[in-house]
């Protein structure tokens, strides 16, 4: 899915616009990280140092990746990307680390699945610009000290919880992002069909937005889909109908769930009466990866407000019932 997107990103439209924003200002939405950002790289730039650094949590597909280029593009510098379990060891990081320039930009994605032996090394260059690298082993073992130039370490999670207190007490900033509003989400899908060249009328744009789960990965994919329908019955023009036809096609319910969040919903209400249910159950009744379904699957079924986290594991609310049009039994208290 990503290298669709990845590839999509290097086909610039005629005018030499890209689907991913460049700047600021064609970011849409995330109204307080963007105005907080503005001070903050200005400042930065009229005392000429380099930017604190940073660091963006929240679900997959909300634009963190994106705000790290934008950051590096905004100041001037260069952007160097890698995610946290592709770094193996120490000496892996610190080739990256070393190679930096002035300013530079190093940004880790998944950044909670560093190793710790990586994780070590990390402290002391984002605090002291430094590297400790330990040479030989035993009673010979010494450690030496590497100057780096001054960089700027973002950092994106989706699991905040994961981070362990020392990584997360080096940055300068922490920025969590919010599922997007459906006006933000239409303006970002008007953006992307402008791009790429794609006619779509301004309800049809309006059922995508509130269709794609809040997120802008999906308003993307979901309108390249619902393109593909409307080349093949309707000359290319996506009108609300077309958009109608193709979302139900895709199996993409009015609220934007989709098989897998449904599937998710109705194990908990029916093979475990509503829950509380642990999320190791849920996913070994669904033959799903717990993080996927920690990650992807429940931040927006929270936000929905369709399952409740508890101590004791998931529940489902009254509202996951009346959307799937389920009957709750009389006993059961959400
Ligand atoms: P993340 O790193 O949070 O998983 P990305 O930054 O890769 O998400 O964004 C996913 C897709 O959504 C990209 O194609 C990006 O261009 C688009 N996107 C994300 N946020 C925005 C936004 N605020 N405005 C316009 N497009 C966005």
């Amino acid at each position: 899915e990503r290298l669709e997107e990845d590839l999509n990103i290097t086909r610039p439209a005629p005018d030499g616009q890209t689907i991913r924003p460049k700047i600021l200002d064609e970011y849409v939405g995330q109204t307080k990280i963007k105005e907080n950002l503005r001070v903050f790289l200005e400042a930065t730039k009229n005392r000429n140092e380099s930017l604190d650094h940073c660091l963006f949590y929240g679900p997959p597909g909300l634009g963190k990746t994106t705000l790290a280029s934008i950051i590096a593009n905004e100041l001037g510098v260069n952007i160097k990307a890698t995610s946290g379990p592709v770094i193996e060891k120490p000496g892996d990081l610190a080739a990256v680390l070393t190679n930096l320039s002035e300013g530079d930009v190093l940004f880790i994605d998944e950044i909670h699945r560093l190793h710790s032996s990586v994780e070590e090394i990390l402290y002391p260059a984002m605090e002291d610009f430094q590297l400790d690298i330990i040479i030989g082993q035993g009673p010979a073992a010494r450690t030496i000290k590497i100057d780096l130039e001054n960089f700027t370490l973002i950092g994106a999670t989706t699991r905040m919880g994961l981070l362990t207190s020392p990584l997360r007490d080096r940055f300068g900033m922490i920025f969590r992002l919010e599922f997007y509003q459906d006006d933000e989400l239409r303006e970002i899908i008007k953006r992307a069909s402008k791009i790429m060249e794609i006619e779509v009328e301004e309800d049809a744009a309006a059922e995508i937005a509130r269709r794609c789960r809040g997120t802008p990965r999906v308003a993307h994919r979901l309108l390249r889909r619902i393109r593909d329908f409307a080349d093949v019955y309707n000359n290319g023009i996506v009108e609300k109908g077309i958009a109608k036809h193709g979302l139900d096609r895709l199996e993409i319910d009015a609220m934007g769930l989709d098989t897998s969040d449904r599937r998710y919903l109705k194990s908990i209400i029916e093979k475990y009466e509503g829950g509380p249910v642990g999320v190791d159950t849920i996913a070994a009744t669904l033959s799903e990866e717990k993080d996927t379904i920690e990650d992807v699957i429940e931040p927006f079924l929270i936000y929905c407000g369709f399952i409740k986290k508890t101590p004791r594991g998931r529940v489902a609310a009254i509202k996951a019932y009346e959307h799937l049009n389920i009957k709750r039994r009389e006993t059961q208290v959400t």
